[in-house]
């Protein structure tokens, strides 16, 4: 029987690969904690209807990317394909707009799109992302933005762009609505026949088509940014102040758009230029209209995810995968010796002490070519002697300086044989 293979779209991120991932977690972690996020986990899956109302009906993510089943009580079910929906539904439910003030909040973890699977694009990918609910303040933009590029920054990415938008407010749209439509209709026919299906039931979202021909024609469109109103030029005027004041540079572009009603002010994507042709880390914006369309009261927010596949991509080339170093490697040979050796794991773990110890029986040597690959500091070594002796040989990796010891006194002196270690790394 052939062995089966993870599914088209999804793969293993292996132990050699996990470091990557901690590390990116743990710094997310400690950034958004220090700026008062606070992590919320919601269901992998939800309601169908959350999506459809949550995303769009006219978007590719819901049209044609949601893992939709139905379940065994004929409920339609989705596999979330992104973080914001199931954030908002759960905030309303949870009443949490009643705790008052802002409610800053993240997550991470997996998202489900039926895509195309190619470098950075998968079927099954993360995302780690933030959500402020309860501010309309362009100060609320700005500081996701500037979270957004410290995190990046301070993992060590660079050649970082950030590009940005306004998408103004629901009545400027309209009228930006209807400048696009009249100018995109000459060219109805050379528009890619998802763009020709949009051009009158969303036609903002043909701005951001894949279509190389689309695109071409797209370049020409009139620029939202002249059908701003005075409110919203007055929040895009102050958000990019406020990105000049702290240092983070930015490049306007008008077709970053998200197509919606309740997409309101910013959008913004962070690229990067060592991405290839899923150059996007991030994106993000500003939805002010959707609490309210999910049945909570009107609540403005904003927020933005980072897809964590694209992000490791960029961070294995540009640093080693840091090996994590180990106390001791244990190695012996004979029953004795062994169930001793197991014994002194134990006891040294109970410490904490970080210990490997060889369970493969093989000759000393090979035990020995392991513990030299396998970054501990000291290597232990029990033989039948040493078991009846309840002795250890003690060798030092890096210097091969060795000397016999009691277990005993192996254990004696917790502290002092810690900064023995520190000394010999
Ligand atoms: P794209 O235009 O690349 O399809 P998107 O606009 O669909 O991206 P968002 O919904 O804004 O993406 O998701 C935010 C981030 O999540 C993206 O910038 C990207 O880094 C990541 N992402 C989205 N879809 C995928 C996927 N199928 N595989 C891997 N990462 C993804
Ligand atoms: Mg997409």
């Amino acid at each position: 029987m052939g062995a089966i293979q993870a599914l088209r779209g999804t793969r293993d991120i292996l132990p050699d690969e996990i470091a990557y991932w901690q590390r990116t977690e743990a710094t997310a972690r400690d950034i958004l904690g220090r700026c008062g996020y606070r992590e919320i986990r919601t269901p992998i899956f939800e309601e169908t209807a959350l999506f459809e109302r949550g995303i769009g009906e006219a978007t590719d993510v819901v049209g044609k990317e949601m893992y939709t089943f139905k379940d065994r009580g004929e409920r339609s079910n989705t596999l979330r394909p992104e973080g914001t929906a199931g954030v908002v539904r759960s905030y309303i439910e949870n009443k949490l707009f009643g705790q008052g003030g802002v409610q800053r909040l993240w997550y991470t973890g997996p998202m489900f799109r039926y895509e195309r699977p190619q470098a950075g694009r998968q079927r099954q990918f993360h995302q780690i992302g933030v959500e402020v609910l309860g501010s309309a303040d362009p100060r609320a933009d700005v500081e996701v933005i500037a979270i957004a590029t410290n995190l990046l920054q301070t993992l060590g990415l660079k050649n970082l762009n950030l590009a940005l938008n306004s998408v103004g407010n629901r009545h400027d749209r309209q009228q930006y609505r209807q400048a696009l439509i009249d100018y995109l209709t000459p060219f109805k026919d050379e528009l890619d026949t998802d763009s020709q299906d949009r051009l009158t039931r969303n036609p903002l979202r043909i701005l951001d088509s894949k279509d190389k021909r689309t695109q071409e024609i797209a370049i020409n469109a009139p620029s939202i940014l002249n059908y701003l109103g005075e409110d919203s030029r007055r929040h895009f005027d102050k958000v990019q102040q406020l990105l000049t004041d702290l240092g983070i540079s930015y490049a306007l572009n008008p077709r970053l758009v998200r197509g919606l009603d309740y997409y309101t002010h910013t959008a913004f994507e962070i690229q990067s230029d060592d991405l290839g042709a899923q150059a996007t880390v991030c994106g993000g914006g500003r939805y002010d209209g959707l609490v309210a369309e999910l049945g909570g009261p009107e609540t403005p927010a904003v927020g933005w995810a980072i897809g964590l596949e694209r992000l490791t991509i960029l961070l294995q080339q540009i640093q080693q995968t840091p090996q994590a170093s180990i106390d001791f490697y244990i190695v012996s040979k004979g029953e004795k010796a062994e169930d001793n050796a197991l014994i002194l794991a134990q006891n040294l773990r109970q410490n904490s002490f970080s210990v490997e110890l060889d369970l493969s029986g093989s000759a000393f040597g090979k035990q020995f070519k392991r513990a030299d690959r396998s970054g501990a500091i000291a290597c232990l070594v029990l033989g039948d002697e040493e078991a009846v002796n309840k002795t250890v040989q003690l060798k030092w990796l890096k210097t091969g300086e060795q000397s016999a010891i009691s277990q005993a006194e192996l254990l004696a002196n917790v502290e002092e044989l810690k900064s023995r270690l520190q000394a010999a790394k």
